[in-house]
């Protein structure tokens, strides 16, 4: 019982007085404090860690003049740290204030958390779900077992090893350094980090392809078993018409281009077998294109004759014993009328009347028409004036210049870089 007090004591006091919760203002900048990138105060990760850090992301800087910054704190008492995170680096400034190439490294020791904060220059080759899977692979399972610095350390170097790759992307205009964007870290596990990233990208849309595939197939037997349970022909064929598509076998070759043709005969069959009246019970017989002409509206017959919908008229030889049955087609270039309603509404032509330039806007026309009731719509639109495609960049940098080392006191202060809250956090 004795040592339970003790014990209890001891945490109280190192609780209390051994560790501060840090505000976005009280944790030590190392920038001010000429300790590279690294914020660790509460000493969780040792000298050997920090150098290792330090020196690789200083190669980034080097190459990119992206910064990295790692901060390592026991307790932000209830703030949560994906906030504390945005307002750190935005506090600091963290990467280029031109490229906005910054990155944040946040760990939370009480709150069992990591954070990446990203500058929005380099959102695009660091994105929201390659921060999560990076702490997901390197980071969490290190922290897991109590190995902070060697989780951190393996996170950073997968970063950095996505940096240095497109450090062209990611470096300010006017800076050419070309010679570091090529250095990878070869030891162990770093330059095998993007192959095996990528490669499991791929394994993502394979799964995807897989699962969706799985779905469609399961679709079409649902469907089928539906259909073959209704006794209308008619409502048969509109169930399966999705499979009519041809577009199932391109996208999904097997089994699709059986089930493809299998689907063709099926709702083929089932548009002839002969209805049954509902009026009179009888066998009734389908009318030819000519024939059923008489049968249908002036409108329809307009629509047969665009091909944007098929008419089958049924009859069984009773007097007002008539069954129409319409088919659509998937793809047209009729739309419905906005007068008649009728599927016989078409785009005549578009043209540009003045074109547009850089100092002024172009007029375009276009013409709609109906080929059942000849109403037609004449559009008139304005095409916006053009722009030059900006490469000029020539603004000057406010980078400090000097590539100078960490250990010498390390670049004085973060680059300018600010962030609007993208990144991704995960918990241990
Ligand atoms: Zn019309």
């Amino acid at each position: 019982m004795k040592k339970y007090i003790f014990t209890f004591f001891c945490f109280l006091i190192f609780g209390f007085s051994g560790f501060s919760q840090y505000t976005i203002t009280t944790v030590p900048d190392p920038k001010l404090t000429g300790l590279g990138f690294v914020s660790n105060p509460d000493a969780i990760l040792n000298n050997e860690e920090i150098d290792s850090l330090n020196s690789m992301i200083q190669k980034i800087e080097d190459s990119s003049k992206a910064q990295i910054a790692v901060v390592v704190l026991q307790s932000i008492g209830n703030v949560v740290p994906k906030n504390f995170a945005t307002e750190l680096f935005n506090y600091w400034h963290v990467g280029d204030s031109e490229k906005n190439n910054g990155l944040l490294i946040l760990l939370v020791m009480n709150q069992h958390r990591v954070e990446f904060e990203t500058g929005y220059g380099i959102e695009g080759i660091l994105s929201d779900a390659a921060c999560y899977d990076i702490q997901q692979k390197y980071m969490i399972p290190e922290f897991k077992n109590g190995n902070y610095g060697k989780g951190m350390i393996q996170g950073v170097k997968a970063v950095v090893n996505i940096f240095l790759t497109k450090a062209e992307e990611i470096k300010p205009t006017e800076e050419m350094q070309s010679n570091n964007t090529n250095n990878l870290y070869n030891n162990n596990s770093s330059s095998e980090n993007i192959l095996r990233y990528s490669s499991e990208k791929d394994n993502d849309i394979l799964i995807f392809y897989i699962t969706f595939s799985i779905f469609a197939i399961l679709i079409f037997f649902v469907l089928l078993f539906v259909a073959i349970l209704k006794k209308d022909f008619f409502i048969r064929y509109q169930l399966l018409r999705i499979f009519r598509l041809y577009i199932w076998f391109i996208l999904i070759p097997i089994p699709f281009i059986g089930i493809y043709f299998w689907v063709k005969y099926l709702t083929n069959k089932w548009r002839d077998t002969p209805r049954i009246s509902a009026k009179t019970g009888k066998i009734m017989h389908k009318l030819s294109e000519t024939e059923d002409d008489k049968f249908l509206k002036k409108g329809e017959i307009a629509e047969e004759a665009v091909k944007s919908v098929d008419y089958d008229v049924w009859i069984s030889g009773e007097e007002d014993d008539i069954l129409i049955q319409k088919y659509k087609r998937w793809f047209s270039k009729y739309n419905a009328c906005p007068k008649c309603k009728y599927k016989t509404y078409y785009k005549v032509y578009d043209k540009v009347i003045t074109s547009a330039t850089y100092s002024r806007s172009g007029k375009g026309e276009r013409l709609y028409k109906c080929t059942n009731c000849g109403f037609s719509k004449k559009i008139t639109y304005t095409i916006p004036k053009k722009t030059r495609t900006s490469s000029s960049g020539s603004g000057s940098s406010s980078w400090s210049g000097g590539s100078s080392s960490w250990s010498s006191g390390g670049s004085s202060s973060w680059g300018g870089g600010s962030s609007g809250g993208g990144g991704a956090g995960s918990s241990w």
